[in-house]
C-alpha cells in the first residue's frame, strides 16, 4: 500500500500516519519528494483501512489485489477443478454444462440429460431450487429433484450441477450433486458463500446482477478463504440501461478475469441474453474469448417449460450448436476424448540415441517438405489476382478434416489439426508478403509514372 500525504501536510501529520501504521505492526517506508512525501506499507494492510481519513493524507493506493486466494500470483497461472471424471481450466478442453433451467418432472429431466450427454455436455445443470423474482412463480422441486438429478446422472454418467440457496441445504445438496450453484441473486449472501466453502464440492459463482468484477472476486474469496479452493467463476449477464436482452453479457470480464485470477471461468449465453435465439451465437463468442466453459439451458419443450422457456434451446437446437462448437473446435468430439490411440505403428530402434537420429532426419525432411509446399502455394498466389483475397476457408477447412482424419497413430485428430492450422498459417503468410510485395511495385511504378 501506498498512502500519499498532502503538499500541505505538517511533520506532525506525516509523523502521525508513521505511528498509526507501526501500530498495527507494519512496517512504513518513507520517501519525502520535493513536494510531497510517500509513504510505503509492507504487510496485511487489512487492519489500516483508516489511513485514508487521517490529517495530511491525500491518497491511499492498494498495490495488492484484495483477493489473496483468488488472483494470479504471476501471468498465465491457472487452476484445473474437477468435477468427477470432468476437469475444467487450465487446458481442459471446454466443457459444456446443460440442462434445464428447472427440474420439473422424471421424463423432463432424463430426456433431457440424455439429449445433451449424446450432443456432448460433460455436465448436466437443473435446478431444484429457483430463486424466482415473484414469489408466486414456480419456486423448484426442492429434495424430489434432487432425486431426479441423482437419477439422470446414473442413466448418463454426467456429473451434476444444482443451486443453492440456503445456506441450511449446503450438506444435503453435498449428498446429491457435484457441483453447487450459487445464483447471481446470491453472490454477495456471505452466510451461503461461507456454506459452501465448508463443501466438498466445487463451487459455480455466479456474477451477480449489479457486481463489479471486484466485487465477484471478492465473493470468491470468500468461499476459498473458508476452506473450499475448487471455486468456478460464471458470467451471466449484468443488469443495464439496455431492455433488448434480459442482460448484457459482459464477455470481456472473460479476458479482464484472465489477467485477474486463476480460477475457471464460464459463460451463461441463456441467462446472459433471454432469449433462445441468442445464445448459439453468444455461446460461440464466449468460446471465442477463451470461456472454459458453457453453461445452457435446454428444455424438451421450451414453450411449455415452468421457468425460463424464453431462453431455453430445443433439443434440435442445441444439438446444431454443439455441431457449431465442433466445427470450430471449441468442443473436442468424442473420438478426441479416446486419448492416444493404440500403438500402430511399431518402432523398431536400438537405443535412445538411434531414436533421437532419426527423429533429427525426419525434422529435415519435414523442413524440406514444408519449404517445397509452401513454394506451391507460392505458385498459386503468383497466378491469382493480388488485389482480391483469395483465401479459400472451405478448400482449407476440408483439408484440416482430411490431415486429422487419415491416418492413424498416437496424434488424435485435434493434434494433428494443431500442425495443419500452423502449416496453413505460414503458407498464408509466404502468400500474404508475395501479394503485398507485387502491389508495392505496381504502387512505386504509377507513382513514377506521374
Ligand atoms: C440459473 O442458472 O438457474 C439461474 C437462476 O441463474 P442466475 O442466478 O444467473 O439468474
Ligand atoms: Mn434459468
Amino acid at each position: 500500500m501506498i498512502v500519499v500525504m498532502r503538499p500541505t501536510a505538517t511533520p506532525d501529520e506525516v509523523e502521525g500516519v508513521k505511528r498509526s501504521i507501526e501500530e498495527h505492526g507494519l512496517e512504513a517506508f518513507l520517501s519525502e519528494g520535493e513536494e510531497r512525501t510517500v509513504i510505503g506499507v509492507v504487510g496485511d494492510v487489512e487492519a489500516i483501512s483508516h489511513l485514508g481519513t487521517l490529517p495530511g493524507v491525500d491518497q491511499v493506493i492498494r498495490v495488492s489485489s484484495p483477493y489473496k486466494l483468488a488472483s494470479i500470483q504471476e501471468p498465465g497461472e491457472r487452476t484445473r477443478v474437477r468435477i468427477g471424471a470432468v476437469e475444467i481450466g487450465l487446458g481442459a478442453a471446454m466443457v459444456v454444462m446443460a440442462g434445464p433451467c428447472a427440474v420439473e418432472s422424471r421424463e423432463q429431466v432424463l430426456e433431457t440429460a440424455r439429449c445433451v450427454q449424446r450432443e456432448g455436455a460433460r455436465v448436466l445443470r437443473g435446478g431444484a431450487w429457483k430463486p424466482r423474482t415473484s414469489p408466486y412463480s414456480f419456486q423448484g422441486l426442492g429434495v424430489p429433484a434432487l432425486h431426479l438429478l441423482a437419477e439422470a446422472r446414473e442413466a448418463t454418467g454426467l456429473p451434476v450441477i444444482s443451486e443453492v440457496v440456503d445456506p441450511a441445504d449446503v450438506e444435503t445438496l453435498d449428498r446429491h450433486v457435484d457441483v453447487l450453484q450459487i445464483g447471481a441473486r446470491n453472490m454477495q449472501n456471505f452466510a451461503l458463500l461461507r456454506a459452501v466453502g465448508q463443501s466438498r464440492h466445487p463451487v459455480l459463482l455466479k456474477r451477480g446482477l449489479s457486481a463489479t468484477i471486484e466485487e465477484w472476486l471478492l465473493a470468491a474469496e470468500y468461499v476459498l478463504a473458508a476452506g473450499n479452493p475448487n471455486v468456478i467463476l460464471c458470467e451471466r449477464g449484468i443488469r443495464t440501461f439496455e431492455t433488448a436482452t434480459r442482460n448484457t453479457l459482459d464477455l470481456s470480464a472473460v479476458p479482464v478475469l484472465r489477467n485477474r485470477t486463476h480460477l475457471p471461468i464460464v459463460v451463461d449465453p441463456s441467462h446472459g441474453t433471454g432469449h433462445r435465439g441468442l445464445v448459439g451465437p453468444m455461446a460461440l463468442a464466449g468460446a471465442a474469448v477463451g470461456a472454459d466453459g458453457l453453461l445452457i439451458e435446454v428444455h424438451p419443450d421450451p414453450a411449455n417449460a415452468r421457468s425460463d422457456g424464453d431462453q431455453s434451446l430445443a433439443f434440435d437446437e442445441f444439438g446444431a450448436l454443439m455441431d457449431e462448437l465442433r466445427r470450430l473446435q471449441f468442443v473436442r468430439s468424442s473420438a478426441d476424448e479416446r486419448g492416444p490411440l493404440p500403438e500402430e505403428r511399431p518402432v523398431v530402434a536400438s537405443g535412445i540415441d538411434e531414436l533421437r537420429d532419426r527423429i533429427d532426419d525426419m525434422d529435415a525432411r519435414l523442413a524440406e517438405l514444408i519449404q517445397e509446399r509452401a513454394s506451391l502455394a507460392l505458385e498459386v498466389q503468383r497466378q491469382r489476382d493480388p488485389h482480391v483475397h483469395g483465401h479459400d476457408v472451405g478448400r482449407e477447412r476440408a483439408l484440416l478434416e482430411r490431415a486429422a482424419g487419415g491416418t492413424s497413430g498416437p496424434m488424435t485428430p485435434t493434434e494433428l489439426t494443431m500442425i495443419f492450422d500452423a502449416v496453413l498459417r505460414a503458407s498464408r503468410s509466404v502468400q500474404r508478403r508475395h501479394a503485398q510485395s507485387v502491389v508495392l511495385r505496381e504502387d512505386a511504378a504509377v507513382g513514377s509514372d506521374r
